[in-house]
C-alpha cells in the first residue's frame, strides 16, 4: 500500500513548474531572462487598499472572522454585483474564500461525487483539471480553437452535455488566451443551458474588469436571469487591484450551494485573512478610477506584442478582448530546427529551447489543453516585452 493518497494519483504536477523552475535556474546562474509566465498585474496594489489594510491592524481588527467573510465585505461584494453586473444577492448567498481558487476547489468538493462530469473549455486555466480529479470529478474538454477566436459555440457545448454533467465552467475573459465572449456568444451558450436544467453552471470571472477597446464584460446570470438558481459567480479581487497576494476571492449563488461551500471551508482553512478582508471591502467599495488608465496601459501592452509576435515567422497571434495574456499559435515553428539541432517536436519543447537559446520565458500550451501555441503574459513593462518579442522573431527566424 502506498503512504501517498490513491487520490493523489490522479492529478499531475503542475506543468508550468518545470518551465518556472527552469528559468530561475538559469536567472541564478547569471542569465538575463525576461519572464512572460507571471500571471499577475506588474503594478502594486493601491494605496487606498493598502491604508485599509494598515489600519485593519492598527485598529486590532486581526481576529477569527465569520468561516467566509465578514457583513461588510459580503454587503460590498452584493453592491457590486448589483453595480457591476445587475445582478441581486443577498449576503446569505455570498462566500468569501482564500482567493477564487479556494472558492473554486470549495465548490468541486462541496459538489461532486464519483463520475460527475464538469465540462471545462479548453485551453483553460491549468487548476480546473486537476481540482475536479481531486474532488473525484471527471473533466470533459470541449476544444476553443483558433479558427473560433478560442470561444466554444452552442453545438460544441450541447454535445458535450450528458446525463452526467454537473458543472459548466466557464471563463470570459480567458486565461490563457485573453478571449471574452460577447452578450450574443455567451446567449447561445445560455440557452443550450435552459435545456438542460440538471446543469450548473460555474462562472470564473476574474478578469471582468480587463476587458478592452468595444468589448463589454457579461455573465450568464445576467445574460440569462433563469440560470441564477444554478449558478455560482465566481470573482475576485485579485486581478484588477493587484491584490494577488491577499488572497481574496469570492462566489455568489443559492443559499444551499453556499452553505455547502461554507461546511467545507469550516473544516478546512476556516476564515480567509481577516486583514485582506477590510482591504478588499476598500477595494470594492472604494475608488476604481485606477482600473481605466491601467486598461490603457495593457491595451497598449497587448497591441505592441501581438503586433511584434504577428511579425515572426511560423507564429500567429489573435489580439483578445480581454485578461492580460496572448495565446499564440505555433503551428508554423513545428517541425524545424534550432541552430542547436533541437528539433521543434511540439509546444514544450518550443518553450524550452526559446528559453534555452535567448532566455525568454514563456508557459507552454499543452499545460493549458490546447497546441501547439504558447501563454504570454504581458503584465511586465513595455520595455521587458519588445526586447522579449525581438528575441522571439530571432528565434523564429532562426529556425530551419
Ligand atoms: N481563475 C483564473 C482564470 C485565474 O487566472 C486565477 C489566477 O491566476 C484564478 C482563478 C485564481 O485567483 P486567486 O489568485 O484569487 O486565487
Amino acid at each position: 500500500m502506498s503512504f501517498l493518497s490513491a487520490t493523489l494519483d490522479r492529478v499531475k504536477p503542475s506543468p508550468t513548474i518545470a518551465v518556472t523552475t527552469k528559468a530561475q535556474e538559469l536567472k541564478a546562474a547569471g542569465r538575463d531572462v525576461i519572464g512572460l509566465g507571471a500571471g499577475e498585474p506588474d503594478f502594486d496594489t493601491p494605496d487606498n487598499i493598502k491604508a485599509a489594510g494598515i489600519a485593519a491592524i492598527n485598529e486590532g481588527r486581526t481576529k477569527y472572522t465569520a468561516v467566509d467573510g465578514i457583513p461588510e465585505l459580503k454587503q460590498a461584494i452584493c453592491a457590486k454585483f448589483k453595480r457591476d453586473n445587475a445582478l441581486t444577492y443577498t449576503p446569505d448567498q455570498v462566500t468569501v474564500g482564500t482567493g477564487g481558487k479556494q472558492v473554486l476547489y470549495n465548490t468541486f468538493t462541496a459538489t461532486l461525487n464519483p463520475g460527475d462530469e464538469v465540462i471545462i473549455p479548453a485551453p483553460y486555466w491549468v487548476s480546473y483539471p486537476d481540482m475536479v480529479l481531486l474532488a473525484g470529478g471527471e473533466p470533459v474538454f470541449i476544444a476553443a480553437t483558433l479558427d473560433a477566436d478560442f470561444k466554444i459555440t452552442a453545438a460544441q457545448l450541447e454535445a458535450a452535455i450528458t446525463p452526467k454533467t454537473k458543472w459548466f465552467l466557464f471563463n470570459s475573459p480567458s486565461n490563457p488566451t485573453g478571449a471574452g465572449y460577447s452578450w450574443d456568444e455567451l446567449r447561445a451558450l445560455t440557452d443550450v443551458l435552459l435545456r438542460h436544467p440538471h446543469v450548473w453552471v460555474l462562472t470564473d470571472d476574474m478578469y471582468e474588469h480587463l476587458a478592452y477597446g468595444d468589448f463589454t464584460f457579461c455573465t450568464p446570470a445576467q445574460v440569462e436571469p433563469q440560470l441564477i438558481d444554478r449558478t455560482l459567480t465566481m470573482n475576485g479581487v485579485s486581478k484588477a487591484y493587484a491584490m494577488t497576494g491577499w488572497r481574496i476571492g469570492y462566489g455568489a449563488g443559492p443559499k444551499h450551494l453556499i452553505a455547502a461551500i461554507r461546511k467545507v471551508q469550516s473544516q478546512s482553512t476556516s476564515n480567509p485573512c481577516t486583514i485582506s478582508q477590510w482591504a478588499a471591502v476598500e477595494a470594492l467599495n472604494g475608488t476604481q478610477d485606477f482600473i481605466a488608465p491601467n486598461n490603457e496601459m495593457f491595451v497598449r501592452r497587448r497591441d505592441l506584442v501581438v503586433q511584434m509576435l504577428n511579425a515572426a515567422e511560423g507564429i500567429v497571434c489573435p489580439r483578445p478582448e480581454g485578461a492580460f495574456y496572448v495565446y499564440p499559435d505555433i503551428s508554423g515553428c513545428i517541425g524545424k530546427t534550432t541552430p542547436n539541432g533541437v528539433v521543434i517536436d511540439d509546444d514544450e519543447v518550443f518553450a524550452t529551447a526559446l528559453l534555452d537559446d535567448t532566455g525568454v520565458a514563456v508557459v507552454f500550451g499543452a499545460a493549458f489543453g490546447l497546441s501547439p501555441n504558447f501563454r504570454v503574459s504581458y503584465a511586465t513593462s513595455d520595455e521587458a516585452l519588445k526586447e522579449a518579442c525581438t528575441r522571439i522573431q530571432g528565434f523564429c527566424a532562426g529556425l530551419t
